[in-house]
């Protein structure tokens, strides 16, 4: 039996497509290579003890924004709990909740990094966020240069409108509004753009910059029960789902293609992959599909994460998540800062009552964990790090602990066949046009996830889901 379509791997991208599909009647067949749903958005048991493997923050649930929309139209209301502040930042003797209200974030952001133009600045950053979520109508098409260029004429309200925002490099623009901003406040607001946009103030533009520090000011959740569980609803009405199931190659034929695991054989009509466009090269014999992939590997730029997990049996009150900032870039990594998430304290689904999970990341570069005669050196080196910094810095004492352990890109790529993390973060060299689509230039092929149009996170990943559904008409 030929199902209509097959989505490989269960990310927010493929899972949420695979939902979509399903609820429009399509036999829709969902492989994932884990027990569980998620990829970097899910979480996992050790030990007894379970933890979210990546992300710990769903921004972006709320009336205008295409998170809504997408859980809408599957049909799924998310066991949320709101998180304000959504984070708190920690910076040498300074502690700034990011409230979503503006006037209670300003006040404590003016009194721990006073500077006469804040209030500007911020209100614009604020402004910026508001209006964009107001634009519809934008996608990207790229399976040929014909209706790749019509797409992007969509995108031109918004060009005109954040033009100049769109040319100004973020690291100049910031250095010269302020003129006497400090090192200490650049690094600041250069950790929190850091997180959302993935890349550097001097990579990225000032729009670009803008959406990341206003992320807070949207409405930011909190999973209850782990983001794994999440999942297993929006699936809910997934006809075949099948865990355990790698995609190992994958077959073109005439009007269908065959997708092999280690046990069995599939046919679908059409093909969506929820692996990274750096990989997926790798499951297709066929030289045209392989050329089109290769046409990306070059935006693989092996950014990664080293994480650091945490069981902790307190009575303490935690907030969701913190942002520690340090002086230096930690050894083996990308950054000064630490994101540090807990979990909620009435949450006994994730942690046993009295107990917090905690996931803690940090951006690193996946070719720094290839040598195998470093590695274990270096992962201890590093967890020793980061566990002091965070019993530090959030008073949390030793004999707390209940179980830590670390994973680094090499784990990522043992359970979940990806080392590069992020997905493609919206720097100058790595914009539209440049991007990779949700469609490609074979026919029924298709990509959705954060290597691909338009970029990482919940609300990234859906606007790409929202897109290929789109361009499947369906
Ligand atoms: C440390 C970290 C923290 C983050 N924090 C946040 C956050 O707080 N909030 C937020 O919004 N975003 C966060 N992100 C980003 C977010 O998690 C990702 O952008 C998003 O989850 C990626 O989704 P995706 O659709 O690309 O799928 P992926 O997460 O890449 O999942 C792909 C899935 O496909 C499966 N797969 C791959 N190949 C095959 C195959 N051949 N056969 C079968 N299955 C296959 C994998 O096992 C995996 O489950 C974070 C990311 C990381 C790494």
């Amino acid at each position: 039996m030929i199902k209509d379509f097959a989505v490989v791997g269960s990310g927010i991208g493929g899972s949420s497509i695979a939902a979509l599909l399903s609820s429009k009647g399509f036999d829709v067949i969902l492989f994932e290579k884990e027990p569980y749903l998620g990829g970097c958005s899910s979480s996992f048991s050790r030990a007894g003890y379970n933890y979210n493997t990546g992300a710990t923050t769903l921004a972006g649930y709320e009336d205008g924004h295409v998170v809504r929309e997408i859980f809408d139209a599957i049909g799924v209301v998310p066991n949320l709990l709101e998180s304000d502040p959504s984070i708190v930042i920690i910076h040498n003797e300074n502690v700034t909740p990011r409230y979503r209200d503006f006037e209670k974030f300003f006040e404590i952001l003016q009194l721990n990094y006073p500077h006469k133009k804040n209030r500007v600045f911020w209100e614009l950053i604020y402004d910026i966020n508001r209006e964009f979520y107001r634009f519809s109508g934008h996608y990207y098409a790229n399976s040929n240069i014909f209706s790749k260029v019509e797409s992007l004429f969509s995108f031109l309200p918004i060009f005109l409108r954040f033009k100049k925002y769109l040319v100004a490099n973020a690291h100049s623009f910031i250095k010269n509004f302020f003129a006497d901003a400090d090192d200490e406040y650049i690094a600041f607001l250069e950790s929190q753009i850091f997180i959302v946009a993935q890349a550097p103030l001097r990579e990225i533009n000032f729009f670009t910059a803008a959406l990341s520090l206003a992320y807070t000011f949207n409405k930011n959740y909190y999973v209850l029960g782990g983001f794994s569980t999440l999942f297993d609803d929006i699936t809910q009405n997934v006809k075949e789902l099948h865990r355990k199931s790698e995609i190992i190659s994958i077959s073109r034929h005439k009007n269908h293609f065959e997708l092999y695991t280690k046990n069995g054989r599939y046919k679908a009509k059409k093909v969506i992959l929820n692996s990274t466009v750096y990989d997926s090269g790798k499951l297709f014999n066929d030289i045209e599909i392989k050329n089109y992939y290769k046409r990306y590997k070059k935006l693989d730029n092996y950014q990664s994460s080293f994480m650091f997990y945490m069981t902790i049996k307190s009575e303490k009150n935690f907030h969701h998540h913190y942002q520690i900032i340090q002086e230096d870039t930690l050894p083996y990594t990308l950054s000064k800062a630490l994101f540090v998430s807990f979990s909620d304290k009435n949450d006994t689904l994730i942690a046993p009552k009295g107990h917090y999970s905690i996931t803690a990341s940090i951006h690193t570069d996946s070719r720094l964990w290839e040598n195998k005669s470093f590695y274990k050196a270096r992962k201890k080196e590093l967890e020793d790090i980061l566990r002091e910094i965070i019993l530090k810095k959030l008073d949390i004492k030793e004999d707390e602990i209940v179980q830590s352990f670390g994973a680094t890109s090499k784990t990522f790529y043992r359970y979940i066949r990806r080392s590069q993390l992020g997905g493609n973060a919206m720097t100058f060299k790595n914009f539209l046009p440049f991007l990779p689509g949700n469609d490609t230039s074979i026919k029924n092929l298709y990509n959705v996830g954060d290597t691909v149009f338009p970029a990482q996170g919940w609300p990234g990943v859906m606007l790409g889901v929202k897109n290929l559904k789109r361009l499947l008409d369906a």
